[in-house]
């Protein structure tokens, strides 16, 4: 999509930092971090969130690279998170996994 922030950053439209990139994913540190560790997974293909997705495939994809980036980050402890429509927090309507570290976190989430 031509006008998402997300996938100009999987497109290098707009220079990001990757901390991971494969064929289908790619993931970069939050702008605005909740956590020590804070990084979003997001696959390369549009989807403007979960509503969208009609297979494993890309969810997937997009959590088989969780372990790997955590792993290379060395982090054994982190809360995944994928908001869904307004009400839920979404704001960047490119499906996106949230991946925190580094703090204790609250069950239910806010
Ligand atoms: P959500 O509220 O679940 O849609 O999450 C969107 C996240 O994207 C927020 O945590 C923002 O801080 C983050 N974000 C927005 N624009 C950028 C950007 N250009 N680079 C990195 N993170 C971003
Ligand atoms: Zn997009």
């Amino acid at each position: 999509m031509s006008d998402c922030i997300f996938c100009k950053i999987a497109n290098k439209e707009i220079p990001t930092d990757l901390i991971y990139e494969d064929e289908n994913v790619a993931a970069f540190n939050d702008l605005n971090p909740q956590a020590p560790v804070h990084f979003l997974v997001i696959p390369k293909k549009h989807y403007a969130s979960l509503n969208e997705i009609d297979s494993s495939e890309v969810l997937g994809n997009i959590f088989s690279a969780v372990p790997k980036i955590t792993k290379k980050l060395g982090i054994k402890e982190y809360r995944t998170v994928i908001n869904t429509g307004e009400s839920a927090g979404q704001t960047v309507f490119h499906i996106h996994v949230h991946v925190m570290a580094g703090r204790k976190f609250n069950w239910p989430a806010g």
